[in-house]
């Protein structure tokens, strides 16, 4: 690549472990963040980090000149789903609108490739699971329709001006570096691994179940659970297509086309910390499909990305080792 790779929201939980991917790969990196969510401490030392918005035009292209930024990953934004329903303008302004003014940037300093954090909530109630990206995308709250529209800003731009994309329709991100170097430090996190291992290092009393009557083999709800080392590997995999191929652009799945129920998630976390941890059954949470899935055909035929964390017993002790690092932290 001629040129540095550009990170927002490279403070974040998925963009720092893409930071680290791209390091580790040789990519040297410059980071944009404003650190509302993010933590300075978990951008890789390696990397440069540049203090701002990315809805700030003048920032945002001295970044580019000066580090002669040849393609952007973009991470940033907002992505708790039930604020998005109570606050959905916050949610058009960070995901939709700073994108725009993200993807103006990047056309108008010419930055040929471009690499988005997408969901899989752009499907809201998927018709079939596992659910392929050409089934239809109906969101059911503002977080996902935010990024839906993102990703037809995308597509014509990519029509209109050189440069080329891959979306990438995250399923349910979890785990930690292996090597201990980042994980999910978000203050307080929604996500059930995340609250699992909080459990388990004694921050919570239990583990509320939203949901037991789901059309699903024990009635809880069902998600894909992928690691994020396994998801920064395919960003950095992703890159290298773009870079091969400057016409073609790509949406695709990030996910492991498996799932496990919120009953199997909690009973490998027992499994792994060897504790049992207190479950409180409760009614389902506004919103929840009841399965989702990802087929990740298209991903596996496009990239020579392939799964290597993809253990659930995996995925949750790195969650835990990290958990208990933020822990001794204090
Ligand atoms: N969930 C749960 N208890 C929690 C958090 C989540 O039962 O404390 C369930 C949730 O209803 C869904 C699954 O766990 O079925 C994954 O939810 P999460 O919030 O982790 O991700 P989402 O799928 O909503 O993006």
């Amino acid at each position: 690549l001629n040129g540095k790779v550009m990170v927002t929201g490279g403070a974040g939980y998925i963009g720092s472990h893409a930071v680290l991917a791209l390091c580790d790969a040789g990519y040297d990196v410059v980071v944009i963040d404003n650190l509302v969510t993010g933590f300075d401490w978990a951008v890789d030392p390696r990397a440069t980090l540049v203090r701002a918005n990315i809805e700030d035009d003048a920032t945002v292209r001295a970044t580019i000149r000066d580090h002669r930024v040849a393609a952007i990953m973009h991470f940033a934004g907002s992505v708790v789903v039930p604020e998005s329903v109570s606050d959905p303008l916050k949610y058009y302004r960070n995901n939709t609108a700073a994108t725009r003014a993200l993807l103006e940037s990047a056309v108008v300093e010419g930055v040929p490739h471009f690499i988005f954090s997408s969901t899989a909530a752009t499907y809201g109630t998927p018709v079939k699971v596992p659910v392929v990206e050409t089934d239809p995308t109906v969101p059911i709250n503002p977080y996902g329709m935010s990024k839906l529209m993102t990703e037809a800003m995308l597509r014509d731009v990519a029509a209109a001006h050189p440069i080329n994309y891959c979306a990438l329709r995250y399923f349910n991100v979890a785990g930690a570096d292996p090597q201990g170097r980042s994980g999910q430090s978000t203050i307080g996190a929604t996500h059930l691994i995340k609250i699992a291992v909080e459990a388990a290092t004694g921050k919570r009393d239990a583990v509320s179940v939203f949901g037991t009557d789901f059309d699903t083999p024990d009635g809880t709800g069902v998600r894909d659970y992928i690691h994020v080392s396994d998801l920064a590997a395919a960003h950095v995999s992703a890159l290298e297509l773009l870079i091969a191929e400057p016409a073609k652009s790509h949406t695709l799945n990030a996910g492991y086309n498996r799932g496990f129920s919120v009953n199997e998630v909690l009973d490998a976390v027992d499994r792994v910390t060897n504790l049992t941890i207190q479950r409180r059954y409760e009614g389902r949470r506004a919103g929840d499909p009841a399965a989702l899935v990802a087929d990740n055909s298209a991903i596996l035929a496009a990239l020579p990305w392939r799964p290597q964390r993809d253990d659930l017993d995996g995925i949750v002790k790195d969650a835990l080792a990290w958990e208990r690092k933020l822990a001794e932290r204090g």
